[in-house]
């Protein structure tokens, strides 16, 4: 970063770089690498500034055999891929990858079209961003991405989930509010770990059936709906204004959380 005390707008976001002791603080904290791959130079622009205030190392690719080429050669931490490219449809880029990397990625689209965000999550994407968004919520799901990268590298997983009141001991099975033991049914339980395990990310409702239910009853949208509003009634303060038990339309569900906050 060359400059001090830019303020920078456009049609996305806005984005205010204070002071380059600020600016240089946050580059020695992240050393992440993120490939971008987007053939817009607007949206790469205001990509490349959001990621570089927040220290991410950044590699840029305007064709989908460019990505393919960079995500091979670099290994990055995180794959930010737009779905309209020029060369190769991005959801064919996101089975590609998936063939032989383990590297999140996060589709960004403008598309509106749900069938897109579901076909790229089911061919492997871990999460989606519909064009225009905003930088804190791109940056939140950049982390949520790391986090789960670093945790299945180490096989690791924490025994003990909190979220608000909500605490949930995965070794001993048990979900309790506050001091308070709630009683789930088996189902119920299957449906909050599966969410849990993914913590931050949208789950179709595909891999929700097939997770809790078993493969033979994906087509079974309304049992999730059924124990969606069954797990809101014990688990949320307000159930018909969740705060965390969310739902992403004609796509599936997510656990609202963000590691850092
Ligand atoms: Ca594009």
């Amino acid at each position: 970063m060359r400059k001090c005390g830019i303020l920078c707008f456009n049609a996305y976001t806005l984005i205010r770089i204070d002071t380059c002791t600020h600016l240089v603080l946050k580059m020695t904290e992240n050393k992440e690498l993120i490939l971008l791959i987007e053939d817009e130079p607007q949206m790469r622009r205001f990509l490349r500034i959001t990621l570089q205030s927040q220290g991410y190392r950044l590699v840029e690719a305007a064709t989908a055999q460019e990505g393919l080429l960079q995500a091979a050669s670099r290994n990055p931490d995180v794959v930010l891929l737009d779905l309209s490219l020029p060369d190769i449809d991005g959801l064919e880029v996101t089975k590609r990858l998936r063939e032989w990397a383990q590297t999140p990625i996060i589709v960004i689209s403008a598309r509106e079209q749900e069938q897109d965000k579901v076909k790229a999550l089911d061919f492997g994407a871990d999460d989606y961003l519909t064009k225009p968004f905003n930088a804190n919520e791109l940056l939140a799901r950049i982390r949520v991405a790391l986090r789960h990268s670093v945790r299945s590298r180490s096989g690791r997983s924490e025994p003990i989930f909190t979220l608000y009141n909500l605490r949930v001991d995965l070794a001993k099975r048990q979900v309790f509010l506050g001091d308070k033991e709630v009683h789930l049914t088996p189902i119920e339980y299957k449906l909050l770990i599966t969410l849990i395990r993914h913590a931050g990310k949208v789950v179709t409702h595909n891999q929700l059936l097939k997770d809790v239910w078993g493969p033979a009853h994906v087509s079974e949208v309304q049992y999730l709906r059924v124990y969606m509003t069954q797990l809101r009634h014990k688990l949320e303060a307000e159930p018909a204004r969740p705060r965390f038990l969310m739902n992403e339309p004609g796509v599936g569900y997510r656990l609202k959380y963000d590691p850092e906050r």
